[in-house]
């Protein structure tokens, strides 16, 4: 990969910087619901509609990193990290609903009071496989020289949490935050049931803060058939260029999918 390229795929650059910043705003949204959610039934597109709250064990294995999908089809796999911007999560998710694309979250729960108020809308889209939440760690540590003890408890806090909001399990994906890992992290994953550890090969370029035309220089770059796409629920550049991107993978015929779709795996089996 060249320099160039790596600067432009990098993930997750600011992410920590800002959660203090978002710490002390979040005293003014309510917290998130302690009960399991309902089951929830609806029209679905590829398949019955999902029961939440009752999570598959865990099904440890040998890590496997994935980078991207399958050129051969259409696919896309949109997959939009973090969420220290509240008002980048509430129209990510407007942005889902209205648009019917399949996307893939990774939320860190340390945000989880700003995802409270869209745990229905999110639950809904679940249920009814359009939306799949990954695990990226409780607070966004970077896990490479950490202790086991520390990744199993920031990859099991966070999973802890995206049950009780959203009632499925994130596992088998893990996506560690910065990108960053070795070889003991993804055995310390695996062991836990995150078998697939979830990079990109696509990228939106919105870790930092960056200009509409470079975002979008970024998704007509990167918006071919079988990219695993990096976004980030960070910064609000995204925002206005939601129709813009929706044309792209229209005129491209591309198929949004998330990352069961793309590569079986199930919530029913995590
Ligand atoms: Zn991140």
């Amino acid at each position: 990969m060249s320099a160039g390229l790596a600067l432009a795929l990098s993930g997750c650059v600011e992410g920590t910087r800002a959660v203090g910043e978002h710490l002390k705003r979040k005293a003014a949204v309510p917290a998130y619901p302690d009960a399991p959610p309902a089951t929830i039934t609806t029209d679905v597109d590829g398949g019955p509609p999902l029961t939440l709250g009752a999570a598959p064990s865990p099904n440890p294995g040998p890590p496997t990193l994935v980078w991207s999908g399958p050129s051969a089809e259409r696919q896309i796999a949109l997959t939009v990290d973090d969420g220290y911007c509240g008002d980048c999560i509430v129209k990510y998710v407007e942005f889902a609903q209205t648009s019917g694309i399949h996307i893939t979250f990774n939320p860190n729960g340390v945000f989880g009071t700003l995802w409270a108020p869209l745990a229905n809308s999110v639950q809904e889209m679940v249920a009814n496989r359009q939306v799949q939440i990954g695990n990226h760690t409780w607070d966004h540590a970077n896990l490479v020289g950490l202790s086991s003890a520390k990744i199993a408890d920031e990859l099991n806090r966070n999973d802890e949490w995206i049950q009780r909001t959203f009632g499925i399990t994130s596992r088998p994906w893990f996506r560690p935050p910065y990108g960053a890992y070795d070889s003991h992290v993804n055995d310390v994953a695996a062991s836990l049931g995150y078998t697939r550890i979830l990079m990109w090969n696509g990228s939106f370029g919105d870790s930092t803060v960056i200009s509409p035309q470079q975002l979008i220089s970024l998704a007509e770059q990167y918006l071919q058939p079988g990219t695993i796409m990096l976004g980030h629920l960070n910064h609000p550049t995204i925002l206005s260029l939601f129709d813009q991107i929706q044309s792209i993978i229209q005129e491209r015929n591309l198929d949004p999918v998330t990352l069961d779709e793309m590569f079986g795996t199930s919530r029913t089996t995590g």
